[in-house]
């Protein structure tokens, strides 16, 4: 897709910092990190967000889990935990409309908040 950001880096006309590829996805490292670990894990076809999936879709979308186990593993984080995200539409927060999943890791718990020593 003309104009879309994720679609360039796709194309390899932008560059990103890309941890995983394969014939249906691109992963790559988040651009303003909202964690230690923030990658994005985007499917190759443009999809302009979850509310524009269809089915002829789902074969495709339904690799993703797939996907992300490999990333963690890649990462060693496959133990220790990690969040997926998707923000669907301008209200909830997405910024670009190709549809994507949030790998997030390695931030501060509460507790660990809770318990800083303030210098
Ligand atoms: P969202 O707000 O869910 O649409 O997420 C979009 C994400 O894309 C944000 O976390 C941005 O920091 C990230 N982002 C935007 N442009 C780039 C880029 N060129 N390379 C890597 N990440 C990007």
């Amino acid at each position: 897709m003309k104009n879309c950001i994720f679609c360039k880096i796709i194309e390899k006309t932008l560059p990103a910092k890309i941890i995983f590829e394969n014939k249906d996805f691109l992963a790559f490292h988040d651009i303003n990190p909202k964690a230690r670990f923030h990658v994005l894990v985007v499917p190759k076809k443009h999809i302009s967000s979850l509310e524009s999936l269809k089915k002829e879709d789902r074969e495709v979308i339904g690799q993703v889990f797939f996907v992300i186990q490999k990333i963690a593993k890649k990462l060693r984080l496959n133990k220790k935990g990690y969040k997926i995200a998707i923000n669907v539409g301008k209200k909830a927060g997405q910024l670009v409309d190709h549809l994507h999943f949030h790998f997030l890791a390695g931030w501060k718990t509460k507790h660990q908040l809770e318990n800083q020593k303030i210098p």
